[in-house]
């Protein structure tokens, strides 16, 4: 069997449906497990009734929820049997009115925030199941909730894989078996009580990876809105090329640095498997897109030292200035034991003999770090920096490259430079207004034009 994910903007509408069904029409002798993410936006516009409900704002929320329930139903009308999706998505809508409704006025609960996000997804599997039934396929929408089990860190759950696998093999297999093409939702899940969670933004590339592990998937395809993985995001450099292949270690490190076609964590289930990942544009299926693998089979194909540059903004860097680090041990172990306490991920660390420089993108819970922090030294903020890296299995043996790449990045105030321990990235800090110029010279220079 195979998993296809598709993006919002390959659900963003009743044509984009259309397209998503006819690919998955290409697809049936592969048995595939369709995985959907909620119509393009909506999420944002679920999260922004949220917050409107705190303020207060009875105009701004009825005319939210009002949109979405026209967007959804015209979708509906407009796809060859899309009506049948209607009635649940209408007593859906109610319900959600209902439940925003009763946090007016009240900082909503983080598992508020996860319910009201959650259904974006549920929306959308409605209506491309729908749709899929009106061209003559046989869908089964499934309701992931009770197989994507999770922990009850609202916003950015962690699955429980053994009960994932364990449900995901009871619950959908027969259905594949029985010649059915079931319809889910990405980046939703349940606690083991069934309150619904979400895995992150962009969380629906994991959905799809987890499940595609759990069934044995012989590939993931996710299918999105540009050609594949590129050497650099085509909205900074127009020129970017698509890269046939890339080592799941790279496609880790490009996510984590920003590469939005793919959540950080998509090849993290496949690894032990070895199941390839398939990027792909439902704009133009007919293009190969990229093949994501384990490194071992790149490296024979090998030939360019850099696969790809990425950058992320609304980075902060704290600093940790101690002089009696020097020669001490248990220093950095300490420092460690905070951000963990903390649960703040830190992405990049550079260190010196006496000061340590961490770079962290969740500003929530900083002002707690950094009053800690302040026991084991002095402590200083930089924010509004980005991170560029730049990615490749080559960075591990092309002598001469440093010199290339400091070049390149030069003109621009570099603050922290790392190496990361698998040797495949290089990452630098500089304020955010220098970010997309230093992506676009280093792409001239690793790629030629921009
Ligand atoms: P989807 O809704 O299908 O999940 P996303 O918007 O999450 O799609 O991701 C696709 C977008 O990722 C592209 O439109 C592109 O602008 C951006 N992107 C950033 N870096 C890269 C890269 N290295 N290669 C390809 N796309 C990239
Ligand atoms: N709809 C969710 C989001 O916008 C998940 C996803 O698209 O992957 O973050
Ligand atoms: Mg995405």
């Amino acid at each position: 069997m195979i998993v296809c994910k598709f993006g919002g903007t390959s659900v963003a509408d009743a044509a984009t449906i259309g397209r998503l069904v006819r690919i998955v029409e290409t697809r049936l002798d592969d048995r595939p497990l369709i995985v959907v993410s909620a119509l393009a936006g909506v999420t944002d516009a679920l999260l922004a009734l949220a917050r409107a409900a705190y303020e207060r704002d009875a105009g701004k929320v009825k005319e939210g929820l009002d949109g979405l329930a026209r967007r959804h139903a015209s979708t509906a009308r407009e796809l060859p049997g899309g009506e049948v999706a209607l009635d649940a998505i209408e007593e859906d809508v109610k319900a959600l009115a209902s439940e925003i409704e009763g946090t007016t006025g009240r900082m909503p609960r983080p598992a508020d925030v996860d319910a009201i996000a959650s259904r974006g997804e549920l929306w959308s599997s409605r209506l491309v199941a729908a749709a899929m039934a009106g061209a003559g396929l046989s869908p089964a929408w499934v309701d992931i909730r009770p197989i994507m089990v999770t922990d009850d860190r609202f916003s950015r759950a962690t699955p429980y894989t053994q009960v994932l696998n364990k449900r995901a093999r009871e619950c959908l297999t027969p259905l594949i078996d029985a010649g059915l093409v079931p319809v889910t939702q990405g980046f939703i899940g349940a606690t083991p009580d069934g309150v619904p969670t979400t895995l992150g933004r962009g969380g629906s590339d994991f959905t799809a990876a987890l499940l595609g592990a759990a069934l044995s998937a012989s590939r993931v395809e996710i299918w999105t809105d540009v050609d594949g993985l590129m050497t650099a995001d085509p909205r900074i450099v127009p020129a970017a090329r698509t890269l046939r292949a890339a080592s799941y270690e790279e496609a880790a490190e490009l996510a984590t640095f920003g590469a939005r076609v793919l959540h950080p964590a998509t090849a993290m289930p496949l690894v032990r498997a070895g199941i390839p990942i398939v990027v792909l544009n439902a704009r133009r299926p007919e293009q190969p897109g990229t093949t994501v693998a384990p490194s071992a089979e790149l490296e024979r194909v090998g030939d360019s030292p850099i696969r790809s540059i990425s950058w992320k903004k609304g980075i902060t860097v704290i600093n940790v200035r101690a002089p009696r680090m020097l020669g001490a041990f248990g220093f950095l172990r300490a420092m460690f034991e905070v951000f963990e306490r903390h649960e703040v991920v830190v992405d990049v660390l550079a260190s010196g003999e006496v000061s340590v420089s961490l770079t962290v993108e969740d500003r929530s819970r900083l002002d707690a770090v950094v009053r800690e922090l302040s026991e084991l030294g002095e402590v200083w903020l930089e924010d509004r920096r980005a991170i560029v890296a730049v990615v490749g299995i080559g960075l591990r043996h092309t002598p001469g490259l440093a010199a290339r790449l400091f070049k390149a990045v030069q003109p621009a105030n570099v603050e922290v430079i790392s190496q990361g321990a698998s040797a495949i990235n290089m990452t630098f800090v500089v304020r955010e207004e220098d970010g997309p110029d230093v992506v676009r010279r280093l792409h001239a220079e690793f790629f030629g034009a921009c």
